[in-house]
């Protein structure tokens, strides 16, 4: 944050400028002395000017990129279940089959008996 003084005097006339004036320049608006005119702006220093164009977290990136992954692991998920659904089917067909063998032995054992 850039350090206020408590008290801004216009350096052309001398007159204590308004707060409202001093938060305008904190805001780095332009403003100008009541009594004469002169005109105020404060120069943001380097290094929050640095901060101004580059913020340290990227928070709508994140925002995306967590979104992105999300849905990725959505897909794989839902992907994995399909393929355990398939092979649930699969193992249960290989079940049916193999009964239903074993039904046709049965039947014919007591068939020849
Ligand atoms: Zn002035």
């Amino acid at each position: 944050m850039t350090k206020l003084p408590k008290h801004l005097y216009c350096s052309n006339c001398g007159t204590l400028l308004p707060k409202n004036l001093m938060n305008s320049l904190v805001l780095g608006e332009i403003a100008y002395c009541e009594d004469c005119g002169q005109k105020f702006q404060f120069k943001i220093t380097g290094v929050e000017s640095e901060a101004k164009r580059k913020p340290l977290i990227d928070w709508e990136k994140t925002g995306v990129d967590l979104q992105q992954n999300m849905e990725k692991l959505g897909k794989n998920i839902q992907k994995v279940t399909k393929v355990v659904v398939r092979k649930s089917i699969k193992t249960a067909h290989k079940v049916g089959e193999e009964v239903k063998k074993f039904g046709k032995e049965v039947k014919k054992f007591i068939e020849e008996d």
